[in-house]
């Protein structure tokens, strides 16, 4: 198999995660979340609580696994329970 053919099969591999970038219309906040979907969208608005599916919606597909993602290599911070 040539490389220009080898290349083909790893172009049309799917991707392993889809980078899914929002922007609130509401209240303007940028945020991110991370999908084996390409279609997944956010439910509400992380900020202000909008339900009614009013955000710009960018997706970009990735290579990279959601865990490779979130939490990647940030620093741990913080961490709640549920009650
Ligand atoms: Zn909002």
């Amino acid at each position: 198999m040539s490389q220009s053919e080898t290349e083909g099969l790893v172009s049309k591999k799917k991707p392993a995660s889809y980078v899914i970038k929002c922007k609130c219309m509401r209240c303007g906040l940028h945020f991110a979340g991370y999908s084996w979907d390409w279609d997944w969208r956010p439910a509400c608005c992380p900020e202000c609580g909008q339900q009614e599916g009013a955000f710009v919606i960018w997706r970009e597909p990735s290579e990279q696994q959601i865990f490779e993602h979130v939490p990647g290599r940030a620093e741990l911070t913080d961490m709640g329970l549920p009650a």
